[in-house]
């Protein structure tokens, strides 16, 4: 397992620090977030020190989401919330405070004043096509 001595989830995986355990595995360990910003807000790692999303390895992120959804689905049947938004945050301007990557999992009720919605508002299709061809084209080239 490669963890690392600094970060503060690494901690929390090795028990070093205390935390609100809701699942765990030899891949996963979820937990609940000690600044909830809804009733039920639980966080999801992998036992593995990776920063971000661009630098987790795929064999990582597989377990991970799996671990999300077996929280997610966890925290419903408990809180019974309206709805369910997942969150993951990449570096300081998507305010990312803890690198090392986690999933938010976050009850939702509705009106709940969360700013975590945006309205809809149509693109500029053949904007949104060229820009989707050169994605692809980066995706193909992982
Ligand atoms: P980020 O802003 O990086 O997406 O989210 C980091 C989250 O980790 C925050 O919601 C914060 O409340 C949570 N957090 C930070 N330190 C600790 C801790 O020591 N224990 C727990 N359970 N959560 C923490
Ligand atoms: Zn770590």
């Amino acid at each position: 397992m490669a963890l690392v001595d600094e970060c503060i989830f690494c901690k929390i995986i090795r028990g070093e620090i205390p935390s609100f355990k809701v699942w765990e595995d030899d891949k996963t360990f979820a937990f609940m977030d000690i600044n909830p910003v809804a009733k039920g807000h639980a966080l999801i790692v992998p036992k593995f020190h990776t920063p971000n999303i661009y630098e987790a390895p795929q064999e990582w992120l597989g377990p991970t989401l799996g671990a999300v959804g077996r929280v997610a689905r966890a925290v419903r049947d408990e809180v019974q919330p309206d709805g369910m938004n997942i969150l993951q945050a990449n570096d300081k301007g998507a305010a990312q405070s803890v690198f090392h990557i986690h999933f938010h999992v976050i009850p939702r009720i509705v009106d709940d004043g969360l700013t975590m919605n945006w309205d809809m508002v149509p693109g500029d299709m053949d904007e949104i096509d060229k820009l989707a061809e050169k994605i692809a084209a980066h995706t193909a080239s992982e």
